[in-house]
């Protein structure tokens, strides 16, 4: 089963805001089979809307369109609809009884405009809008099956699970895709892909057929696998085959096949071994410790983050010898063992991490050149240090300092020395 997804609104063409609603909605049509084959994006004008509509209904068994169901004069998706249709739009007096008693409970009157969300093209069946004044509808025209839903994704997400279940799923006769998704950090796209390919390049032709992308996001690679099966437990099962078998090649390279982040694997990590952390960060500027604590439940392992920019910083707050800056230069593997060391004393935490480098654009030496990074990790009376060399922008540089801290520490605690 082939699916459009459409999602309309002027806004989403300019450089401030990007349609993240067909995501969601990608991602419920993709668990009854359907595939999205199409995506479009398209501005309040009811002429661009019109052709990509009659374009779709040329080939999609299913056609969503996201947005433009309000009230103002820009919202034009039902007039489009209409017209592909050649069909005349109706006012529906319940629904429109409906809109002016949500504005009566609010002690308003309707404004007038709000009649087209009262409009339908004839033969349209209404969805019910929980959430919202304009309710969604849904239209069948030859094979297609066509969803008109409202862009705030609030009202959205109730709906496209209740029109999935209800209308589309009985269409996709059972067969769903399924996915898992391997990440990987602290190896190269093409590194992962040479080990990785001669197993999943099997599956395509296997029984439950997996296919395989390979994605390089900042600091991980990610093998997603997506089943195509007519029950959820073939695909679960030939899923779970899958993962042992690149994970066995894969090695401890692999930190999560179930969704976590890295930050919240070492956070159970550390949890699960009544251990706590304490982070001294330069370069980071406390990224590192703001990414341990975006996981709910993160105080139970993080101590304490100390920034220490400066010099002075570094031996204030976390003891690094003036000395040992001197001698090797504040970004060494010496002084990343020292604020490890020295914030994980201070603070009496079982596990430390010192960062310390340069992120650039500017400070780079021919010795220590931007994206030089220097991490220590501190762990019982294991302490080891090792030196990065990443590429790309301030920003990357930092985020990739904050995932190769971690990825040492979790591979300290899942093989201790
Ligand atoms: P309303 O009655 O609120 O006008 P509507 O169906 O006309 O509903 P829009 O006006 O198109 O919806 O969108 C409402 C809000 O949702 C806007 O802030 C819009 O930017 C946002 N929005 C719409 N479509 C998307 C999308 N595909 N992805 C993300 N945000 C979206
Ligand atoms: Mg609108």
């Amino acid at each position: 089963m082939k699916a459009c997804v459409i999602a309309v609104g002027s806004e989403m063409l300019t450089p401030f805001r990007v349609d993240t609603n067909s995501l969601i909605v990608t991602e419920r049509l993709n668990t009854i089979g359907f595939d999205v084959r199409l995506k479009v994006v398209v501005g309040d004008e009811v002429d661009e809307l019109t052709r990509v509509l009659e374009s779709a209904l040329a080939w999609a068994d299913a056609i969503v369109v996201i947005g433009g169901l309000g009230p103002t004069d820009d919202d034009i998706t039902r007039e489009a609809i209409a017209r592909v249709l050649q069909v005349p739009l109706e006012v529906h007096e319940h629904v429109l009884d409906r809109i002016r008693e949500r504005f009566a409970r609010r002690g308003m009157t309707m404004p007038e405009i709000n009649r087209r969300q009262a409009m339908a093209p004839r033969g349209a069946t209404l969805l019910e809008n929980p959430a919202g004044t304009a309710p969604g509808l849904w239209i069948e025209r030859g094979s297609t099956s066509i969803v008109l839903l409202p862009g705030p994704a609030r009202e959205l997400t109730p709906m496209i699970e209740t029109v999935v279940r209800d209308r589309l799923a009985p269409l996709g006769r059972g067969a769903g895709l399924f996915r898992r998704v391997i990440k990987i950090t602290g190896r190269t796209e093409s590194d992962v892909d040479t080990s990785a390919q001669p197993i999943y390049g099997r599956w395509t032709s296997a029984a439950v057929p997996i296919s395989t992308t390979i994605l390089a996001a900042q600091g991980q690679i990610e093998l997603h696998l997506t089943a195509r099966a007519d029950n959820r437990a073939a695909s679960e099962a030939a899923l779970d085959a899958a993962v042992a078998e690149l994970r066995s090649a894969l090695g401890p390279s692999v930190y999560s096949v179930d969704g976590r982040p890295l930050e919240a694997i070492v956070g159970d990590l550390l949890r699960e071994r009544h251990l706590t952390l304490a982070v001294a960060e330069s370069c980071t500027g406390g990224l590192l410790a703001s990414r341990l604590t975006d996981i709910p439940g993160s105080s139970d392992y993080v101590e304490r983050g100390v920034m220490c920019y400066s010099n002075r910083a570094k031996t204030e707050l976390v003891g690094v010898p003036e000395a040992l800056i001197a001698e090797h230069g504040a970004v060494s593997e010496q002084v990343a063992r020292a604020m490890a060391e020295g914030v994980r004393a201070r603070a009496a935490t079982g596990a430390g991490i010192g960062i310390t480098g340069i992120a650039g654009p500017g400070g780079g030496t021919p010795q220590k050149p931007v994206g030089t990074i220097a991490v220590a990790v501190a762990l019982g009376q294991d302490v080891q240090a090792r030196t990065f060399q990443f590429i790309g922008g301030r920003e990357m540089v930092k985020f990739q300092a904050t995932q190769a801290a971690m990825n040492m520490l979790r591979l300290m605690l899942i093989e201790p020395r």
